[in-house]
């Protein structure tokens, strides 16, 4: 098996050949550059050290309770000069994928707000939220399976909806059979959201296989869903399109979630950097328990280390 390089223990010569061994960078957001959007120590620096070196930076997050605008003011905040193009988030790869699949009709999103503002903001039209329904109504439960069995639909989306109730999963159900023909479009298959030390609370995953697995009941046949953030195949095409990227190996990958980011840089053939400063710690490499080419190419602790590094060798 492969070994792990840790970056700040490797000699001069090869901490250089790193920097050189890349033109451009993605980073993970969450754990990477901040926590609950408060920057990491060196965070900041790095970054703009690494553009001073010419490299092109740029980010990608799984994150969609912020639109690409939000993230983009507090990393302007925060004192990083971005772009909005440089920010990749599954709102802008489902955008891609809706627009390759040629789908027009309106869209079932059980999302954030911010989610569905985005998708208004891009001409989709959404369906209304369906209205809470008392248990003892069951003909007013029923009234929606008709309007649901009639309303030809593109895509259901579930993201992590913290208003998720019985009737909009129910709902979602009948669009999924009814449209057989209609994506089913996901966001991550995260198991649980890190939300500080209360935390974590349960995230999409039980939800779609909840969804999943009332369709296996009622014998639909129509497809799977369609994962659309990080480490989905569409988010991996959209990078490399919209980047223009033609040699992957010149591309870094950093995150701080190996089942997460170095699945999506695995999948992208980009190499991988590890930083310990949020979800994986060094037990996590200790104790492997990933396909092989998840494997990270280097570890840092965090971006502070990283930019010391880069720091004592180019200043
Ligand atoms: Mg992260």
């Amino acid at each position: 098996m492969k070994s792990v390089k840790f970056l700040n223990e490797l000699p001069a010569k090869e901490q250089k050949d790193f920097f050189e061994s890349f033109d451009t960078i993605f980073f993970d957001l969450d754990g990477v550059i901040w926590h609950s959007y408060v920057p990491i120590p060196g965070a900041v620096d790095c970054l703009n050290n690494l553009k001073k070196l010419g490299k092109n930076v740029h980010f990608v997050t799984n994150n969609s309770t912020k639109t690409c605008q939000n993230i983009l003011e507090i990393l302007k905040t925060a004192g990083i000069n971005a772009d909005l193009p440089d920010i990749v988030n599954p709102l802008k790869t489902m955008i891609f994928l809706l627009k390759k699949s040629n789908v027009t009709d309106p869209l079932y999103a059980m999302a954030p707000k911010a989610s569905k503002n985005e998708l208004l903001e891009n001409g989709y039209k959404i369906l209304p939220e369906t209205p809470h329904v008392d248990m003892d109504q069951i003909p007013e439960i029923l009234l929606h399976h008709d309007q649901a069995k009639e309303q030809t639909i593109g895509a259901v989306l579930l993201d992590l909806d913290l208003n998720l109730d019985y009737m909009k999963v129910q709902k979602a159900f009948w669009y999924l059979k009814y449209n057989p023909n209609s994506l089913f479009l996901v966001n991550s298959m995260d198991k649980t959201a890190p939300v500080g030390p209360k935390g974590p609370i349960f995230a999409t995953y039980y939800f779609v296989e909840c969804l999943r697995e009332m369709l296996r009941v009622d014998n639909v046949n129509r497809g799977d869903f369609i994962q659309i953030g990080k480490p989905s195949q569409v988010m991996v095409d959209y990078i490399k399109e919209t980047f223009n990227i033609s040699q992957s190996n010149r591309v870094m990958f950093v995150g701080d979630s190996i089942e997460s980011d170095m699945a999506t840089a695995a999948k992208g053939d980009f190499q991988k950097l590890l930083v310990l400063s949020g979800t994986e710690k060094r037990e996590s490499l200790d104790n492997w328990g990933y396909p092989d080419n998840y494997k990270p190419d280097f570890v840092a602790e965090d971006l502070g280390v990283l930019n010391d590094i880069l720091k004592s060798l180019y200043d």
